[in-house]
């Protein structure tokens, strides 16, 4: 069976194809991969297209069986609503109210899955990585933007639109004076905590802030706050944090110790250090969970 697998995300679409022998539980192999810019979306959804089009027909693989889409939001996820598959109020410019599911299942003509970029991540972590045997916890990205896919219950939470864990709002740190960026709520967790936001509170990029930088303490007070209300509503099993801020070494660990402040003792399964530190952990996935998770999504629909 060969699967195509598109991580769409605000800066970059990665592109994979994949071999899967169908068996349940088994890991599609990845046999080829491109990374293409997000710029306008007819270039970019026609470079997607083209690059799983002429995978395929390079490696002599005669069709693809079908492709699964882990994508930036907000997405329209029902599968009854005209917009099905379509972005929605995205902040990021020419993307609002962009077909991207019926894009690809038109052009390509084969059956598409489509969920949200941090949802595909998490249960690729679920299949194979560091969630497997989990039934409840919550993959959270941290980057460009804050977003989590959450698990509950033995399976992918949507809900009436799909949570938005990114735009809840945190207790403010006294000392913070930035106002936050998010467009549409200022100083929500991602106006205030996201690689934007560090970046113009400090006037650097947060890869050029060394491990010793406040810039640190505060990210993760943010993050354990967010982590504390997640853990405290959701009742996650583990909080798996991914994406270009959040696998930042160290940050995992000061997120888990000022977890462990946030919420007083009040969770018994979460008030001792080595209990914290197990519970925020890092992706076993890598970078390559959302990719890899899009595959696991298409080979659901497949054995539908
Ligand atoms: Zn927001």
């Amino acid at each position: 069976m060969i699967l195509g697998a598109i991580e769409a995300g605000g800066t970059k679409f990665v592109c994979g194809l994949f071999e899967a022998d169908g068996q349940e539980g088994s890991k599609p192999r990845i046999i080829g991969k491109l990374s293409i810019p997000t710029t306008d979306p007819k270039t970019t959804l026609e470079a997607s297209r083209d690059f799983l089009l002429s995978a395929v027909e390079g490696k002599g693989l005669g069709k693809l069986d079908g492709i699964g889409i882990g994508c930036f939001g907000p997405v329209d996820l029902k599968t009854s609503s005209p917009t099905w598959g379509f972005i929605t109020a995205t902040p990021k410019e020419g993307w609002r109210n962009v077909e991207v599911a019926g894009y690809f299942r038109d052009e390509l003509g084969v059956p598409v899955a489509f969920d949200t970029d941090v949802n595909a991540a998490a249960y690729g972590e679920y299949l194979w990585g560091a969630a497997r045997g989990l039934k409840d916890f919550i993959y959270v990205t941290v980057g460009t933007g804050i977003g989590g896919g959450v698990f509950s219950n033995g399976a992918l939470l949507h809900g009436q639109q799909h949570p938005e864990l990114g735009h809840i709002g945190v207790k403010r740190v006294d000392s913070d004076a930035f106002p936050g960026c998010c467009p549409y709520h200022r100083d929500c967790l991602e106006g205030l905590a996201s690689g934007p936001a560090i970046g113009q509170r400090w006037g650097a990029r947060p890869e050029t802030l060394g491990g010793g930088h406040k810039a640190w303490d505060l990210e993760a007070r943010y993050l354990a706050r967010a982590f504390a209300t997640y853990s405290l509503t959701l009742s996650p099993e583990r909080i798996i944090m991914g994406g270009g801020v959040g696998l930042r070494p160290g940050l995992a660990e000061k997120v888990a110790s000022c977890l462990g402040e946030e919420l007083g003792g009040y969770l018994p399964a979460l008030n001792d250090p080595r209990s914290l530190s197990a519970f925020v952990s890092r992706p076993q996935l890598g970078s390559e969970a959302g990719l890899i998770g899009a595959a696991a999504l298409a080979l659901r629909i497949r054995s539908i």
